[in-house]
């Protein structure tokens, strides 16, 4: 399987010869699945697509529901966005819930007066704008450039800060770069061992589970999750284990575990001396969690905590003899509490301990959520950073960006209020006497239904001077805005996405947009026309593309040695890509290291970096960076409360605007559900099938109780796709983990009971 990235294909047969075929990429998740749309036009209706997977490395030719079904709201939807909306308001200037077509110049003209006086009387912070992990980089790259450029705002952050903001911060402080995957997808296929903590892959991103086919082979698959998810249930094929730790238990079993290696000596020492600093620190933090403590704290037996200690080192003994290597893999799961970026530190430190990162041994990787999640959080957008990965607090990173901006770095603004903070303050006040923003701009993000505390978000955005929403179909937050403006869906544009691996691929345009629909870096050089930014927001993605190399170079996510036409021929690109290394091979360009390793992507032009720390890490001592980690005391919940965590299923992505206007997905999970074992159902009167509510200081949320033997008695379950009395986010709270600010989602405490009559009927 040579996963090679087919160029675009336009191939019209004498049967049907308005058939052609464009090979591009899934619009969800970040393992970025290739498939093919093949697209009949037919005379007076819309062109018919059907869509069927693409030979490429993450995916093999596979899709799942979700990327199979994707083509149906490309075409014939009643309920797409067609021209822009503005909210309706009575005599009082109340909102009346309807809104009226306008014209781009009146919404645009509108949004522009609207900004210029709310930042006359209260200043530029007064207008803040929410990105998203979904964006195109280009989209992203310049809705960084508009908000520190054209509205002269530091409020910016983005969803990503609620997906992936735990890792890519430990991955910085320990490796000192931030990419989820430090090597190919397809290095995992000859592992023997693979722990995956916290992420069901098998559920939210099936074609991945072909690359664990090869340890789940050797029975080396270990899946840690509260939950018998449909991964943890992998492990009953060729012998694996499944750990079922206390929710947020997962640091104090890392810790264990790295108590067993220690002492029973499977440490790689020779590569701890060569490669890491700060291993003492590491060690002593490590030496208060025996197995006998931890069972204590997470529910895991000290024997089989043992067990699994005893089987890794054994395995990465092996790997450093030759043998088959081992990865450790993180997903949402052990990342979205209050100590996820310590949690994910301590996966990281596992890997160093054992000898894997850069090494022929194996690897630690992230597993990023958002199609575009990994782009996305290297191209602006966040609220203490420039392109690049570049801090915005550092001089030379503003000196650099401001050039190619072509304005004064003096007037680019500082950091500005991350995600959760950013939403529950907005038209408040912050907790540290900031005022909240009075105005919003919110683009390829459903803050209504995906942020923590989901009902405090909404009464916020109802409280805001402007909100101002970009979308393709009128979503939950759409519907509260005074201004709607219709954007372009995935194939309906060309740009580039960043996958899970680092790895860029460009997107493609399939379809024409409606007449009515623009695409966000028309909408951004529009807006910064009216707002007196006549110049340098560029609305060809290929020509923004063009400004990220030259923003991104010398950068830690360096694109400069990419080039579009490279990436639309079916080259690999894995940054960093220095514009020195632009020298194309078969074999890799390893900028970082001393030389190129036999490669799996063979017959694949490779540009970049596909393995990253062959020789050195990020740091300038080029040593990666292990450190003291102490979990923190978390409050145990009453007697008469359960544990509440939140996650995904298969048919949906993210807050389900899109994947719960697709009939058979919707058909397959049509309302919520509630996931709770029979015996403590029993303890509160549930049986299955009930309606219950759930309930907290946050909100309630009402569910259809599901029972499930393998879930853990002091936890419940359920997806968060759902919105208005099945939002699973009305329960979450602002809580934030302090390096990150990443929200806790899988940890809150609520109380269940049996829906009465009247609430089973709503
Ligand atoms: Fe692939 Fe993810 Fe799309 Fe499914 S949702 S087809 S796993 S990219």
């Amino acid at each position: 399987m040579g996963g090679r990235e087919k160029p675009m294909e336009y191939s019209a047969t004498t049967q049907e010869r308005s058939t052609r075929s464009v090979t591009t990429h899934c619009p969800y998740c970040a393992l970025q699945c290739a498939m093919r749309l093949n697209i009949t036009e037919r005379p007076q209706s819309a062109p018919s697509i059907t869509v069927e997977g693409a030979d490429f490395a993450t995916n093999q030719g596979r899709l799942c529901r979700k990327g199979s079904t994707s083509a149906e709201l490309l075409t014939g939807r009643t309920d797409r966005l067609t021209t822009p909306l503005m909210a309706v308001r009575d005599e009082d200037g109340e909102r009346t819930g309807e809104f009226r077509e306008v014209s781009w110049d009146q919404a645009l003209d509108h949004v522009a007066d609207c900004v210029k006086a709310i930042q006359q009387t209260h200043g530029s912070d007064a207008v803040g704008v929410f990105g998203s992990g979904s964006l195109t980089n280009e989209k992203t790259y310049a809705l960084g450039k508009f908000a520190r450029v054209a509205l002269g705002t530091s409020q910016i952050d983005y969803n990503g800060r609620f997906c992936m903001s735990s890792a890519a911060k430990a991955s910085t402080m320990v490796f000192g770069v931030d990419r989820g995957l430090p090597f190919p997808l397809t290095d995992l296929d000859a592992a023997c061992t693979i722990v995956l903590l916290g992420s069901n892959v098998a559920d939210t991103m099936p074609p991945f589970v072909q690359h664990l086919q090869g340890a789940m082979a050797k029975g080396g698959l270990i899946v840690v999750d509260p939950r018998r998810s449909a991964t943890a249930e992998l492990t009953a094929e060729g012998g694996g284990f499944h750990l079922a730790p206390t929710p947020g238990g997962d640091l104090a079993l890392l810790l264990a575990l790295a108590n067993v290696l220690f002492e029973e000596g499977y440490t790689d020492r020779r590569y701890l001396q060569q490669r890491v600093n700060g291993l003492e620190d590491f060690r002593r933090s490590a030496a208060a969690w025996w197995p006998e403590r931890a069972q204590a704290a997470t529910g895991v037996g000290a024997d089989q905590i043992r067990f699994i200690a005893r089987r890794l080192g054994s395995a990465a003994s092996r790997a450093r003899e030759g043998g088959e290597p081992v990865f450790i893999l993180t997903g949402r799961g052990v990342e979205q509490h209050r100590d996820g970026t310590d949690t994910a530190r301590a996966a990281i430190s596992l890997a160093l301990i054992l000898g894997l990162p850069g090494s022929t041994s194996g690897g630690y990787g992230t597993l990023t959520g958002q199609g575009n999640g990994q782009g996305g959080r290297e191209m602006g957008q966040k609220s203490d950073q420039l392109p690049g990965l570049r801090s915005i607090s550092s001089e030379a990173d503003r000196t650099h960006i401001s050039a190619v901006w072509g304005v004064d770095p003096k007037t680019i603004p500082g950091p500005g209020t991350p995600a959760t903070e950013l939403l529950h303050t907005m038209g408040t006040h912050s907790e540290d006497g900031r005022p909240g923003v009075r105005a919003l701009l919110v683009h390829g993000s459903n803050v209504a239904v995906s942020a923590p505390d989901s009902g405090r978000v909404l009464k916020n955005l109802r409280a805001l001077d402007l909100l101002v929403v970009a979308d393709f179909f009128l979503s939950e937050t759409a519907a509260e805005a005074d201004v709607v403006l219709p954007v372009l869906q995935w194939a309906e544009e060309d740009g580039t996405m960043t996958n899970l691996e680092g790895r860029l691929l460009r997107r493609r345009q399939a379809v024409q947009p409606p007449s009515g629909c623009r695409s966000e870096l028309w909408i951004f050089a529009e807006l910064a026309r009216r707002l007196g930014q006549p110049t340098g927001f560029p609305i060809d993605p290929a020509e923004v593309f063009e400004e990220i190399r030259r923003a991104t170079a010398g950068a830690a996510a360096d694109y400069s040695g990419m080039s579009w036409e490279k990436l639309d021929s079916g080259h690999a690109g894995y940054w960093p890509h220095p514009s020195t290394d632009a020298e194309e091979t078969t074999d890799a360009v390893i900028s970082q290291t001393t030389g190129p390793r036999e490669l799996t992507l063979s017959g694949e032009p490779i540009i970049g970096t596909p393995r990253m720390f062959e020789s050195t890490f990020a740091h300038a001592d080029g040593r990666a960076r292990l450190s003291a980690i102490r979990p923190r005391r978390q409050a145990s919940p009453q007697a008469d409360e359960l544990t509440f965590t939140t996650g995904r299923l298969m048919e949906h992505y993210q807050s389900g605007n899109q994947t719960r206007r697709v009939p058979a997905l919707d058909a397959t999970h049509p309302e919520v559900t509630v996931e709770i074992h029979p015996a403590a159902a029993r303890q509160f009167g549930l049986e299955d099938a009930d309606y219950a509510v759930l309930e907290n200081a946050q909100g309630s949320m009402r569910a259809k109780v599901r029972l499930d033997e393998t879930i853990r008695a002091d936890t419940v379950f359920a997806p968060f796709h759902f919105s208005g009395e099945a939002a699973a986010n009305a329960l979450t709270r602002g809580l934030t983990d302090p390096h990150s600010k990443m929200p806790e989602f899988k940890n809150t405490p609520v109380r269940i009971r049996r829906a009465d009559s009247q609430e089973a009927a709503s």
